[in-house]
């Protein structure tokens, strides 16, 4: 336990607070600063107008469990093996985030950092050795599983380990540290009033807060309060949706006001992202111009929403349109904090901020990579080409994203050189990756079955 003398000390040295907020499978073309106009997101939007956009901002993974384990590691997960999303196993010490990589919890603590997540997990459920507490974090406040039925009168099993299956992990009571609290509220408010209380708490050191909500992911649940401002939408799943989003913005406004009240807002980087594109089919997201959905390895897979400000020391109101990655924040905070990174395990994301002010032209990034192991392909950015190749055998496509967002027209014929040089690029980065390391989802018991057929 680092003192309360050693935290102040450190915070009198600048070491800047973090707050990322993640929402759940919310869409590219779903929030206000990207051209959303059925769903007003003023408070999220003025994270855009007060600091960057970032129009080229990608995930490490175009689901959810892959997605969190680059961004709270900073590395991408197909390193170490979390290339799917996990079962719900509460008994697995092994269906989860390994042990051998350490969060950005972990890296911050010995800098004097607190570190509190709030909302869902997904890197784990087995207790004693995936929760977030063993994992570097200070506190937590809400599931451990990839989804939650958000109303509180649903909330019908108490122990978190006694939920069989991902489904019925939906219907867990929500953890506070390592004790399941009887329902409270409709659980985006609830995770609000939580985000809220953690700024007031632990104002006088240096924190990092993981904001993330489950919102807007399946199910479709909303109380008329947010529903009430959606009169205009007749779809009713886009309807639910929006409202859905709507409360995550109110939970926006509310920590942004938080932040001013205690005059915070020069000393904490405050980032707004999705953890995967929008299942547009399921919650009625959108991702438009990008084409495709969550899971898929098109833009509208994985290139999400993104914005961050830092009052002061980065500019406010630009778009900047460089390719940056969920893995750079936590390449940003780990920077500024002057935390130790072990040598074997270099971060893949970098520190922003010398990018975001201009100091610094060059591309954050050489490439951007995907690997989806199960789905047998691969895609690399580099400048704006972009190669979609399967893994064994098959054709190339290679798009220019400057022209062409939507991926519409095939140049891998007429840019062969290109396809070979993003090829390459590919090639070298699989060598450093590994397999898969547990089952996922998808692998029920049916189909284990149908496998062994
Ligand atoms: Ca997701």
């Amino acid at each position: 336990m680092i003192s309360l003398f050693a935290q102040i000390g450190a915070a009198k040295v600048g070491k800047p607070n973090m707050i990322v907020i993640m929402c759940d499978d919310l869409g590219y073309a779903d929030v206000g600063f990207n051209g959303c106009k059925d769903i007003p997101t003023p408070n999220i939007d003025s994270i855009a107008k007060n600091g960057v956009r970032c129009s080229n901002g990608y995930v490490p993974y175009a689901v959810c469990g892959p997605s969190r384990a680059g961004f709270i590691t900073a590395r991408y997960p197909q390193r170490f093996g979390f290339e799917r999303n996990p079962q719900y196993q509460p008994y697995d010490p092994n269906m989860g985030l390994t042990r051998e990589e350490k969060t950005i919890a972990e890296l911050l603590k010995p800098s004097g950092y607190h570190s509190g997540i709030i909302g869902k997990w997904h890197l784990g459920a087995h207790i004693p050795t995936s929760h977030p507490m063993k994992r570097g974090f200070d506190e937590f406040y809400g599931h451990l599983g990839g989804g939650h039925t958000y109303f509180p009168e649903k909330l019908t099993i108490q122990r978190s380990q006694d939920a069989k299956d991902e489904s019925e992990s939906y219907r867990t009571w929500l953890m506070k540290n390592y004790e399941p609290v009887p329902p409270r509220k409709y659980i985006t408010d609830d995770f609000s009033d939580e985000a809220v209380s953690f700024v007031d708490r632990n104002r006088d050191w240096p924190f990092f807060l993981f904001l993330a909500y489950n919102a807007p992911h399946t199910p479709l649940e909303a109380t008329e309060k947010y529903l009430n401002r959606f009169s205009n939408i007749r779809d009713p799943k886009r309807k639910t949706y929006a409202a859905m989003v709507s409360a995550v913005d109110d939970g926006v406004g509310r920590i942004l006001e938080e932040i001013l009240r205690h005059n915070l807002e020069e000393s904490t980087i405050i980032a707004f992202l999705s953890d995967n594109g929008g299942p547009t089919t399921k919650n009625a997201s959108n991702n438009s111009p990008l084409r495709g959905s969550k899971g898929d390895a098109w833009e509208g897979g994985y290139r999400v929403p993104f914005a961050l400000q830092w009052k002061g020391r980065i500019p406010e109101g630009i778009v900047f349109d460089k390719p940056v990655s969920a893995l750079d924040l936590g390449g940003t905070i780990v920077a500024l904090a002057n935390a130790e990174v072990p040598e074997e395990k270099p971060l893949d994301g970098v520190n922003l901020i010398p990018f975001l002010n201009g100091k610094d032209k060059s591309f954050p990034h050489d490439a951007i990579f995907l690997r989806q192991f199960d789905r047998n392909r691969f895609a690399v950015r580099n400048g704006n080409e972009k190669i979609i190749i399967p893994w064994k055998g098959g054709a190339p496509q290679l798009y220019d994203l400057s022209e062409d967002i939507g991926e519409k027209n095939d140049l891998a014929k007429d840019r062969p050189q290109r396809v070979k040089e993003l090829d390459t690029l590919r090639t070298k980065w699989n060598t450093q990756l590994i397999e898969p390391t547990f089952l996922g989802l998808i692998h029920s018991p049916a189909w284990i079955k149908r496998k062994d057929k």
